[in-house]
């Protein structure tokens, strides 16, 4: 059962509405240092085309403030500043004009410095993430508590008072460990003591297969109880994985629908055809399809028909041929060769159909009154 969503503020991220009961957002992250300027933008408009909606770039020096402005003129997406260490940095990314800006107390230590980004922030009109992390807590919450939820939610409230006593609300907020158990407690202390919008991500989440499944369940717990207005998957590997797998849990969860939803058989002993590799060509060639569709692809009998007759287009196997359904109607026998080239051309078909309603792909429910 999924709960409803947890009420939160609205904040925005450029034009992107985030809490209060706003579609989850997906955010990604740029994998170069943006003196990159040409492959930072290609990497944030491929993101985009993938159904990204806002984009974080990590700003280690002062070359990376300079690019950013370039960046930001072109960007598609808006933009959130990822600084840590230099808070002279923060106050001129904040100075120059961005979208968001991302700042975890545990690297920028000085309270002082950190109230001075904050009020900059509140001035300029910049979101500010209050982004916690296990692996850099400040000394005296990891004396106090330990690497634990705790020390992370300790750490976020006080820099949340922080910027409310200068003012700054426009603030959300993330609490990631590299564990699971540990990001779905702190997330969970956090939201009973506060309204802030949460941020969720499993921070270094691994490789995209054990990543995605990691961040899966860390976030799928969360959502589930209605916790997280925004998310990032991360995985080491091209930030267009990293949206594919935001959707894919979001989509798990009924909460956010975007592209082809692809279910396919495990195959076993009774499977005739060839069925790994038609569904990886299948996933490939449909894979620039934002239309929420499923499609079915079983390998016999025993649950194809079923599942081919639920999903928008589907084809239940067998050795000869197999029937293919649209919209649960049985259309024609195809030979398994001509499969992939069907179902291809049937989804194309509905894709150039107008959409039934347009609801921006939100299926979460609704917000507590
Ligand atoms: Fe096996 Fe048929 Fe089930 Fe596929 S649909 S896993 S082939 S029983």
């Amino acid at each position: 059962m999924i709960r409803r969503r947890r009420r939160t503020r609205r904040i925005y991220v450029g034009s992107v509405p985030i809490g209060d009961g706003a579609p989850v957002a997906v955010q990604s992250m740029t994998k170069v240092h943006p003196r990159h300027i040409a492959i930072t933008l290609r990497q944030i408009e491929e993101a985009a085309k993938a159904g990204c909606e806002i984009m974080r770039v990590a700003v280690p020096d002062d070359e990376a403030v300079q690019c950013l402005q370039e960046i930001r003129e072109r960007s598609p997406l808006p933009l959130v500043a990822d600084l840590h260490f230099n808070p002279r940095l923060a106050l001129m990314v904040v100075e120059k004009g961005i979208e968001a800006i991302r700042v975890n107390p545990g690297t920028i230590r000085s309270r002082k410095r950190l109230r001075e980004i904050f009020e900059a922030a509140k001035e300029k009109g910049v979101t500010v993430r209050v982004g916690i992390n296990a692996g850099s807590l400040p000394r005296p919450y990891e004396e106090r508590f330990g690497r634990t939820p705790e020390a992370m939610v300790a750490c976020a409230l006080d820099a949340v008072e922080l910027a409310e006593e200068v003012g700054h609300r426009e603030l959300k907020v993330s609490l990631k460990a590299s564990d699971v158990p540990r990001t779905v407690e702190a997330y969970r202390l956090f939201s009973r003591r506060s309204d802030y919008p949460l941020h969720l991500g499993v921070t270094e989440a691994g490789p995209p297969f054990s990543g995605g499944i990691k961040s899966a369940v860390g976030l799928g717990i969360l959502l589930a109880e209605g916790i997280g207005d925004t998310i990032r998957v991360s995985l080491t590997g091209d930030p267009v994985l990293e949206v594919r797998a935001a959707y894919h849990i979001l989509r798990a969860l009924g909460l956010r629908e975007r592209g082809v939803d692809i279910i396919s058989c495990p195959t076993c002993g009774r499977c005739e055809v060839d069925l790994e590799p038609m569904v990886l060509e299948l996933e490939r060639r449909l894979a620039h399809i934002d239309r929420p569709l499923t499609v079915a692809v079983m390998g016999c009998v025993v649950n194809g028909p079923g599942e081919a007759k639920e999903a928008d287009v589907g084809i239940a196997g067998g050795k000869s041929s197999g029937v293919l359904f649209i919209k649960g109607r049985v259309v024609e026998k195809i030979p398994p060769e001509k499969w992939i080239e069907r179902l291809v051309e049937e989804v194309e078909r509905l894709v150039a159909e107008p959409p039934l309603s347009g609801n921006g792909g939100c299926t979460g429910p609704a917000e507590e009154p």
